[in-house]
């Protein structure tokens, strides 16, 4: 079986996105990009979590094509597969339709720098306009709003994507982020809240960076 310790991992993984409540039913998608060979590892489309087995998840290359595996791969295999074809830094994606960011998604505010935990996703969370989910330009559209700049961005209308050099960051970015949209959510329903300056985000994210290697 190609890349097991991958399909093993998008299996904790997804069952890890219902038990934190970051996910319902077979809504969001995650994957591992395995770098020296070129392939990766993604969930498989519309399959419940807790039965979905190393087996069921499906190996493909950068182009889509599927390489190994008998299910079909998540509907939003170009949104993973971009960032992996256009990031070094970048091995690990998930995609979900959090609560709290998804409200946000829907009102389509960018999350402001209210919380230091934005550094998860650089000096804000971009959100993107609308496009149809699994669509190749909702995964441009979502690369036109992160590029290198940002690990993570909301989908209009739709949810939140997070990357990172492994899937265990970019799980904790979309919990975290959770976090910190339904804390932007109530401080701006509160009036406000008070921003970090350019100068506190530049000391977190430089803290993040030591953290994230360590
Ligand atoms: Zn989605």
């Amino acid at each position: 079986m190609l890349l097991r310790e991958q399909r093993e991992l998008v299996v904790e993984y997804g069952k890890k996105l219902v038990t934190t409540g970051l996910t319902d039913g077979t809504f969001g998608n995650l994957s591992v990009f395995h770098r020296e060979s070129g392939l990766m590892a993604i969930s498989p489309s519309g399959m419940d979590y807790f039965a979905t087995t190393p087996a069921d998840v499906v190996v493909t290359d950068l182009e889509g094509n599927i390489v190994e595996g008998d299910r079909k791969p998540s509907s939003e295999l170009d949104l993973h597969r971009l960032f992996y074809q256009r990031r070094p830094d970048v091995n690990g994606v998930v995609h979900t339709h959090s609560t709290f960011a998804t409200v946000l998604a829907c009102l389509g505010w960018s999350i402001e720098p209210v919380h230091y935990l934005v550094a998860y996703a650089g000096r804000q969370v971009p959100c993107i306009p609308y496009y149809p989910f699994g669509s190749l330009e909702l995964a441009e559209a979502a690369w036109e709003g992160m590029k290198t700049d940002y690990n993570a961005c909301l989908l209009g209308n739709h949810g939140l994507l997070s990357v990172g050099g492994s899937l265990s960051f970019a799980f904790d970015a979309a919990q975290q982020l959770e976090f910190l949209a339904k804390v932007y959510y109530h401080t701006r329903l509160a009036g406000g809240g008070v921003q970090l300056t350019p100068e506190q985000l530049d000391a977190v994210l430089g803290k993040f960076q030591s953290y994230r290697q360590a």
